[in-house]
């Protein structure tokens, strides 16, 4: 039997992938993934159809969600493996979160009006098809009517921090949402650490409260990622005592996303997340 091939962090069109579970899954298992999370954005909407399709294949889909946290100023994502999408504190903090990303795609598009860019509400809530809108969803919406050349320059003219269009929004604490994953029998895990673009201090700081609030584990392997990266995460992971997840943050097959089942190897000495399923 040849090894397992682990893909924990994937989006499907239940938030802003565009493919839907089902062709993720196919795809996932067409190149050759053999066992993959499905993580969208504050939903799980999107696992039972993944689930009927991964059985069909013969491909094990370990049921997942990222979770945006608040701590102190910064918005960190949280990746929960093996969830149980119908436990009661998470599906009452998931729709929390919903509710807060209605609110600031609202006030998003308020600050797109003030820039004399109209109508982004309802194109986003349309390309969304009542699925979670994120800020990619705008990234499109800006691209198609000619506002930003690539999604790249959306972020950097309109949506990143600082920029005309961004809503700084106080989403559920670190310590809350690494609650819920826990408390619906998952395991959390710091999603692409070094992305967040923290000092060494904030990030050692934010690694300090989430495995004291029961964090286990570190995507040491995130999408592109390069070696330096790679070894600078498990460093970070070893240093905190965490578990090593693997995730290629797939969203779509264009553009600057990594292919499905071309992930890096985790590094010597690395402890799986995956042993402790
Ligand atoms: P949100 O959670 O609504 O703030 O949206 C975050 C999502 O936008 C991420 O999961 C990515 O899919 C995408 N994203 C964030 N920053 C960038 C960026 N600089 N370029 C392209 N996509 C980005
Ligand atoms: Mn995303
Ligand atoms: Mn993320
Ligand atoms: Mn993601």
């Amino acid at each position: 039997m040849s090894a397992a091939v682990y893909d924990l962090h994937s989006h499907s069109n239940a938030s802003d992938g565009v493919l839907t579970p089902g062709q993720l899954v196919r795809r996932a298992h067409a190149r050759g993934v053999t066992a993959l999370a499905l993580t969208d954005h504050d939903t799980t909407a999107g696992l039972a159809e993944a689930r009927a399709v991964a059985a069909e294949l013969g491909l094990r889909l370990i049921p997942g969600i990222e979770l945006s946290a608040s701590f102190e100023s910064h918005c960190l994502h949280v990746v929960g493996l093996n969830i149980d999408p119908s436990h009661p504190s998470l599906v009452d903090g998931v729709a929390r979160q919903q509710d807060l990303r209605v609110e600031r795609a609202r006030k998003i598009a308020d600050k797109l009006a003030r820039k004399g860019i109209d109508g982004a509400f309802q194109a986003v809530a349309r390309a969304a098809r009542g699925g979670e809108i994120t800020r990619l969803h705008f990234a499109d919406f800006l691209v198609g009517v000619g506002r930003a050349k690539t999604q790249q320059d959306a972020f950097d003219y309109y949506l990143s921090k600082g920029k005309p269009a961004y809503v700084a929004t106080q989403w559920a604490g670190l310590a809350e949402v690494v609650g819920w994953i826990n408390a619906a029998g998952g395991l959390a895990v710091l999603a692409h650490p070094l992305r967040y673009k923290l000092s060494n201090k904030w990030i050692n700081k934010a690694l300090v409260a989430f495995k004291e609030a029961g964090g286990q584990g570190v995507e040491v392997v995130t999408g592109r990622a390069s070696g330096d990266d790679i070894r600078f995460s498990q460093e970070l992971a070893a240093k905190h005592q965490l578990r090593a997840s693997v995730g290629s943050d797939f969203h779509a097959p264009e553009n600057q996303y990594l292919e499905l089942g071309r992930l890096a190897p985790l590094p010597l000495g690395a402890e799986p997340i995956w042993e402790l399923f």
